[in-house]
């Protein structure tokens, strides 16, 4: 038994991939390059990308800030992560970034998509030291993913774990039901932990970023954006890393990084459980 062993998809009884609508993995992974997408997910994203070419920025932006999000909270000490909404897998993922700054970094990821589980077990997959895990749930239900044994299996709760919920949460609509969510997940871990979100916002290009919300809308895809002040909640009792909740591409960009706040539709933060 290989301790770093991702556990492949066969594990889990396969659900279908439904080619018959847009999903949103699929929809992003397109607009990045990604061939794991079908026609329908191809043509809903042409069709965003015709009404605000600078979704594709924004998406981007949204990657490298959770590339810097998670290298920031590694370099705390973490190495423990629990990721829900992974996303199909685009290389650096998650534990490439945390496992350059610590080698033995442990990941368990989370998504609900059926093509994210196909491609898990052969792209997810740790270095010799660490360890990765995948959780096929819907992160709504979060006793679902609490109770899959990949999660006690891979991480220790007795120690600090960085939590990332990045361009997830915009598809839990309610307000309350939103925060409460990221409070469940974060009651179970001690302090020390680290909590790093990104959801979308239309603040800074309300006409075209709300054209391609109400274009997910329209593809089956109802998302929720979120004012800064609708944000900031989801941070209640925690401790804002500098800068706070700004957008993404804000976020303590690498030196040189000229990419406009009208570009950008994602807010992102990063913040501390003491
Ligand atoms: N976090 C990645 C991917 C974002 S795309 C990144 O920022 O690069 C959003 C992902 O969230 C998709 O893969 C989608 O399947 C997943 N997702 C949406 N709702 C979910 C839910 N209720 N439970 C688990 N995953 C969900």
């Amino acid at each position: 038994d290989d301790p770093s062993r991702t556990p492949r998809p066969m594990d889990y009884e396969l659900p279908q991939i439904d080619t018959s609508v847009a999903h949103s993995a699929r929809v992003y992974d397109y607009i990045l390059g990604g061939k794991d997408n079908y026609p329908l997910d191809r043509a809903a994203a042409e069709r965003m990308l015709e009404s605000w070419p600078s979704l594709r920025i924004s998406m981007q932006e949204n990657r490298r800030f959770m590339h810097r999000a998670v290298r920031y909270i590694a370099e705390q000490g973490v190495d423990q992560f629990l990721d829900i909404g992974t996303g199909i897998p685009t290389s650096p993922n998650l534990h490439e970034i945390v496992q350059e700054v610590t080698p033995g970094a442990r990941v368990v990821y989370v998504d609900k998509d059926p093509i994210v589980l196909a491609h898990a077990g052969a792209r997810l997959t740790s270095t010799p030291q660490g360890r990765t895990a995948y959780i096929h749930a819907d992160m709504n239900d979060p006793q679902a993913v609490l109770r899959a044994p990949e999660l006690a299996a891979t991480l220790d709760f007795g120690r600090p774990v960085g939590l990332s919920m990045i361009a997830v949460l915009q598809f839990v609509l309610d307000d309350e039901q939103a925060y409460g969510l990221v409070r469940q997940y974060l009651d179970l871990l001690p302090s020390g932990s680290y909590l790093a979100i990104s959801t979308v916002t239309t603040d800074s290009s309300p006409k075209p970023a709300g054209t391609v919300v109400a274009e997910y809308a329209r593809r089956g895809i109802p998302a929720r954006n979120r004012t800064k002040a609708e944000v900031e909640p989801f941070f209640d009792g925690l401790q804002l890393v500098d800068p706070g909740v700004v957008l993404v591409h804000n976020w303590r960009p690498v030196p040189g990084s000229d990419v406009l706040d009208t570009d950008v539709a994602m807010y992102g933060g990063v913040a501390l459980k003491p």
